[in-house]
């Protein structure tokens, strides 16, 4: 049986995104491993909602890695099967920052894509912006199903450290946020993320240019290149 690796999202953008990552590993052992959301595990039955109370990217990953991991042993699923969670966000300059670990639930209690969008907008129109800088933040955090750390340690290098039995790794993407939006492809905020000097957003890329330039894409695959250590 291949190795598993449970993605602790329901968002099917995330799993396409660092499913096709994967799957153009160089290495065969990368290749093989079997990716699956959690939200299809008939075998095991509804997974639980975690809630993201944590502050920081970091914290939401751990804490979405760590509920599933403790989810899939009380359903009796293999201790050696890996998770990862992706926590990930818009952090604006001219809002200090914000949405950040706030981007899903930026339009409130109901938000989805539109509103999130629409509320983007809202925001740099108050503050008589056309457009700011800001930077697309992802963290993957990967662990075992069981309670047993790695075998292997890494020393804390920038945007690559060990949290809580958890291999963390940062990927960032800076481009601008605009009123103006174009684009169908990608999700969430990337009709209004211009790169290239505002030529092009994130919505008007392919799926492979995306992950090329993407935060999710260079966290992806430094995940890539760690996984025969966490394999072996
Ligand atoms: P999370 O599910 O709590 O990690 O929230 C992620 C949110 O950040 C998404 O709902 C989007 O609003 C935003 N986001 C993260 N990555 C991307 C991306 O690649 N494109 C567009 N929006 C993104």
């Amino acid at each position: 049986m291949p190795r598993r690796i449970v993605v602790a999202t329901s968002n099917p953008h995330k799993l396409q995104e660092l499913t096709s990552m994967l799957a153009r590993a160089r290495f065969p052992e990368v290749r093989q491993l079997e990716i699956v959301s959690v939200a299809a595990l008939p075998e095991y039955g509804k997974p639980p909602e975690i809630e993201e109370t944590e502050i920081t990217f970091v914290g939401n990953a751990v804490l979405k890695a760590a509920g599933i991991a403790q989810w899939l042993r009380t359903v009796g699923a293999p201790r050696d099967e890996l998770v990862l969670a992706d926590d990930s966000g818009l952090c604006v300059d001219a809002f200090d920052g914000k949405p950040g670990v706030y981007s899903a639930r930026f339009a409130g209690p109901n938000a989805n894509d539109e509103r999130n969008n629409a509320k983007l907008v809202a925001e740099l129109t108050a503050r008589g912006l056309e457009s700011s800088p800001a930077e697309y933040v992802c963290v993957l955090a990967i662990r075992q199903v069981g309670t047993r750390p790695f075998d292997f340690t890494l020393p804390d290098a920038g945007a690559i450290f060990m949290r809580e039995n958890c291999l963390c790794i940062e990927g960032r993407c800076r481009g601008n946020v605009r009123v103006a939006a174009r684009g169908d492809g990608g999700f969430g905020y990337d009709p209004h993320f211009w790169i290239d000097g505002d030529t092009r957003t994130f919505a008007e890329l392919s799926r492979g240019e995306k992950s090329q330039r993407s935060h999710r894409g260079a966290a992806g695959r430094r995940l890539v290149q760690e996984l025969p250590l966490i394999l072996q």
